[in-house]
C-alpha cells in the first residue's frame, strides 16, 4: 500500500511537470507568434543595419509597436552584449519594472528576472553578473555617470520615451553628446512615441530618423457639451453609460490624475457597476507608481470571455505601458506636474490639464487592435484654449538642486554653459545654486564644497543627504538614516476605506507630539521591536511592505556610510535629533502667526499644518517648526513637520534669518555657522584621507 501510494504520489508529480511544460511550451509559442506580430519586427534587419551604420540615431514608432521591448532584445541577437551590456532607460520606475519582467517572459524562451534581463531603480537592483540586458531608469543612468564618466560598461544605450524629455534624460543627452566624442564603440539609440524627433537628431549631429510603419485604426473622439463639476464622477458615469451600451469584447482605459482619485474612481465604479440590473461582469483595475508591482502585473492578463476589464490609470498608460484590448478610453484631460515654485525654491505636485499632444496620445490608446472611441470629459473650446500644444520639458519647471549638484560633481562648472536640448530658465538654476549654497554644498563662488561632493554620492535630494551629515554632527546619525528610509517610501500608514477611524485612533497611538519626523523614527524603531512582523504591521494599520522596503533602503544608505567612514553615532535624546532636522531643514521653516496658522518664514505665505500630522491638534503650537514638503490644495500644507528652536535656524542659516528674527545675536552666530561648516568639512577630509590610507593598505 505504501509503494503504491509512494508510486501515485510519483506518477502524479511527473504529470504535473509535463502539463507544466505543455502549458510553458504553448506560452512560449503564443509570445513567440506575437513578438512576431508586433510593427517593428517587419522592420528589425533596416533597424539593425541602421545601428550598425550610425553611432546615434532616433527610432520613431507608435506606442505598442515593440520599440522597448523588442529593440533589446534584436540587438542583443546581433552580437551586442558580448562587449558590454545593453542598457534602456525609462523615465519612470513602473515601466523599468514591468517592461524588464515581460522581457524576461520573452527572452530565450523564458529566463528568471535579474539573470540575463534585469533591472534597476533606485534602492533597488535586480541584475546580476549575467545580466545582458538591463532596463533602468534615466536617474541610475545619471548617477552611475557619477563612477564611470564614459559608461564603459554599456555597448548600446537606449534612451527611452525621450519624447516625454524627462529631467533626466535631458541632461543624460548633454552627457551623452560627449561621451560619444570619447568612445567610437559606443551606440546610443533615441526612441520617441511622437513626430517631433528632428530635434533630438539634430541635437547629435543630424543623426538619422527611423519611422515604424504604424498600423493604428480610426478613432472617434467626443468632448463633453459642458465643462465638468467633478471629474471623477463624470468619469464614473460615463464608465458606466459604455459598459451598458458597448459590445463586448472592448476593454476601457481610464485616465485619471493620481493615486488619490484612481482610487477613488475604482472604488464609486465598482458600486454603481453593482447597482445595475444583470451588468456584464467587469474587472476594475488601478494603476499609479506606487501600487504594489504584483499588483501592477495584473493590468497585462487579458479579461475571460464575456468580462470587461476597466483599468485607471494615470500618464503611466499614455506611452510607457501598452494594455491590449483596449477599445474605449475615457479621459479626465488632468495631469500631476511637479512645479517649481521659485518664490520658495522648491517642487510642488499641482493638478494641470494635460497638453494637446497627451490628450491624442491617450486617444490613441483606443485605436491599436480595431477602431476605438475616445470620451473627453472636457470641452472642444477648452481643448483649443486652454490646453498647451505640448507639454513643458520638465527641465523648464523643476527644481534643479539635485541635476546642479550632480553636474557640479561631475566637473561641470558652468551650468549655464551646458549644453541642454532646452536649457533651463537662468532663474532656476540661480535658485538652485542658491539653494545649494544655503546647504554648504557649492560656496559662495559656486564651486562644489567637499561636503557638496559627499551628499552628492547619495542617492537622495540635497535635502535628505544634509539631514545625514547634520545627524552626523548632532550624534544621531543612526537614527536619522532611519528617518531618511522611512522618507524614501511610500507612506507607511495605510487608512483603509470604511476603516478611517480605527486607522486614524491606531497611528495616533505612534505619535510624537512636537514631530512628525520623529513619528516615523517612533513606527520603525516599535516595528523592530516587535519583530518586524505583519500581523504587527495589519494591527497597527502600518503597511507591512512599505516597512520592509525602508530597512533595505536603510540597509544599503548604511551600507554607503560604512563605506565612508562617517561616524555612526546613536543616541536616544530626542532633543538631539529634532536639532539635527531643524540644522537640516532650516531653509523650510515656518512661523506661528495665530491658532493652528504659520507663515513660511522665506515667502512669508500663510500656510497650515497638513491634517494628518502628528502636530496638528496636539495642542504644541510650537512658534517655529521646519517641514519636509509643502502640499497645495486649496491652501498651503506642510507636511512631516518638526518643532524647533529658533535658535537652531538662525545658527544654521544666518544668511536667511539673523537679521529678521534675532537681530542682536547676529554676528555671533554668523561666527559659529562659518565655524560648523569648517567642522564638517575637516571631519569629512579626515574621514576621506583615512579611507585613502585604508584603499592604500
Ligand atoms: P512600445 O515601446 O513601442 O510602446 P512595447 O515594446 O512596450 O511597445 O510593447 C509591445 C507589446 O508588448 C505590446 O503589445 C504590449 O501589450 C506588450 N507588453 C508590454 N509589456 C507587457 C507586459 N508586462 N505583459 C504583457 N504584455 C506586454
Ligand atoms: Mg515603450
Amino acid at each position: 500500500n505504501q509503494d503504491w501510494k509512494q508510486a501515485s504520489k510519483f506518477s502524479n508529480a511527473l504529470l504535473k511537470t509535463t502539463l507544466d511544460n505543455k502549458h510553458r511550451k504553448r506560452l512560449a509559442c503564443e509570445i513567440e507568434s506575437a513578438r512576431k506580430s508586433l510593427p517593428v519586427y517587419q522592420v528589425k534587419r533596416q533597424l539593425l543595419n541602421l545601428v550598425r551604420e550610425n553611432q546615434v540615431c532616433v527610432i520613431v514608432g507608435e506606442t505598442g509597436s515593440g520599440k522597448t521591448t523588442q529593440l533589446t532584445q534584436y540587438l542583443e541577437e546581433e552580437g551586442y552584449a558580448t562587449f558590454g551590456i545593453i542598457g534602456c532607460t525609462q523615465p519612470r520606475r513602473v515601466a523599468a519594472v514591468s517592461v524588464a519582467q515581460r522581457v524576461a517572459e520573452e527572452f530565450r524562451g523564458g529566463v528568471r528576472l535579474g539573470e540575463q534581463v534585469g533591472y534597476a531603480i533606485r534602492f533597488e537592483d535586480v541584475t546580476g553578473p549575467n545580466t545582458l540586458i538591463k532596463y533602468m531608469t534615466d536617474g541610475i543612468l545619471l548617477r552611475e555617470s557619477l563612477t564611470y564618466p564614459d559608461l564603459e560598461r554599456y555597448s548600446v544605450i537606449v534612451m527611452d520615451e525621450a519624447h516625454e524629455r524627462s529631467l533626466n534624460t535631458d541632461v543624460l543627452f548633454g552627457l551623452l553628446r560627449n561621451v560619444i566624442a570619447k568612445r567610437r564603440d559606443l551606440r546610443v539609440i533615441i526612441t520617441s512615441a511622437t513626430l517631433n524627433a528632428d530635434r533630438f537628431a539634430n541635437f547629435f549631429g543630424d543623426a538619422p530618423v527611423f519611422n515604424i510603419p504604424g498600423r493604428t485604426f480610426p478613432v472617434d473622439t467626443f468632448f463633453s457639451k459642458t465643462p465638468m463639476e467633478d471629474y471623477v464622477d463624470a468619469a464614473v458615469w460615463q464608465t458606466v453609460q459604455l459598459h451598458i451600451q458597448a459590445p463586448l469584447p472592448g476593454d476601457i482605459l481610464i485616465f485619471m490624475t493620481g493615486q488619490e482619485d484612481i482610487e477613488t474612481t475604482c472604488e464609486a465604479l465598482a458600486d454603481k457597476v453593482s447597482k445595475l440590473q444583470n451588468p456584464h461582469p467587469i474587472i476594475i483595475l488601478p494603476i499609479y507608481s506606487q501600487l504594489a508591482t504584483d499588483l501592477q502585473a495584473k493590468i497585462f492578463e487579458p479579461a475571460p470571455d464575456g468580462v470587461r476589464k476597466v483599468v485607471v490609470a494615470t500618464n503611466i498608460a499614455e506611452t510607457s505601458l501598452t494594455i491590449d484590448g483596449i477599445r474605449y478610453v475615457v479621459d479626465a484631460g488632468y495631469c500631476k506636474l511637479k512645479t517649481y515654485n521659485p518664490q520658495l525654491g522648491m517642487d510642488a505636485l499641482l493638478l494641470c490639464p494635460a497638453s494637446q499632444s497627451s490628450v491624442d496620445q491617450r486617444a490613441g490608446r483606443a485605436g491599436r487592435t480595431a477602431p476605438g472611441k475616445c470620451y473627453r470629459l472636457f470641452t472642444s473650446t477648452a481643448y483649443v484654449r486652454e490646453l498647451l500644444e505640448t507639454n513643458v520639458p520638465e527641465i523648464q519647471r523643476t527644481n534643479l538642486s539635485h541635476v546642479v549638484l550632480l553636474l557640479k560633481t561631475l566637473g561641470v562648472d558652468d551650468i549655464l554653459e551646458f549644453p541642454f536640448l532646452d536649457p533651463p530658465p537662468r532663474e532656476n538654476v540661480l535658485k538652485s545654486m542658491l539653494s545649494l549654497w544655503l546647504l554648504g554644498a557649492l560656496d559662495a563662488n559656486g564651486k562644489l564644497t567637499s561636503l557638496g561632493r559627499e551628499m552628492s554620492s547619495f542617492p537622495l535630494d540635497p535635502g535628505l543627504s544634509s539631514l545625514l551629515f547634520t545627524g552626523m554632527q548632532n550624534g544621531c546619525l543612526v537614527e536619522c538614516l532611519t528617518i531618511v528610509a522611512m522618507l524614501s517610501v511610500p507612506n507607511v500608514f495605510v487608512r483603509p476605506q470604511g476603516r478611517e477611524e480605527e486607522s486614524d485612533a491606531a497611528r495616533e497611538k505612534f505619535f510624537v507630539p512636537e514631530s512628525d519626523h520623529l513619528t516615523l523614527l517612533h513606527v520603525y524603531q516599535r516595528w523592530i521591536a516587535g519583530g518586524s512582523r505583519a500581523e504587527w504591521c495589519a494591527k497597527h494599520y502600518i503597511s507591512s511592505k512599505s516597512m520592509r522596503k525602508a530597512r533595505e533602503v536603510r540597509e544599503q544608505l548604511l551600507d554607503m556610510v560604512r563605506a565612508k567612514k562617517m561616524v555612526e553615532s546613536s543616541c536616544d535624546d530626542w532633543d538631539s535629533i529634532r536639532k539635527a532636522i531643524g540644522f537640516a531643514f532650516f531653509y523650510q521653516a515656518a512661523r506661528r502667526k495665530g491658532v493652528g496658522e504659520y507663515v513660511n518664514i522665506r515667502s512669508g505665505v500663510v500656510c497650515g499644518m497638513h491634517p494628518t500630522s502628528a502636530m496638528y491638534g496636539s495642542g504644541l503650537g510650537a512658534d517655529y517648526v521646519v517641514y519636509h514638503e509643502l502640499i497645495m490644495t486649496r491652501k498651503e500644507f506642510m507636511s512631516c513637520i518638526t518643532a524647533v528652536e529658533v535658535q537652531w535656524l538662525a545658527e544654521a542659516g544666518p544668511m536667511l534669518y539673523v537679521l529678521k528674527h534675532v537681530a542682536d545675536e547676529g554676528v555671533e552666530i554668523a561666527q559659529r555657522v562659518q565655524q560648523r561648516r569648517a567642522e564638517i568639512e575637516d571631519e569629512i577630509r579626515r574621514s576621506s584621507s583615512n579611507r585613502k590610507e585604508d584603499d592604500g593598505g
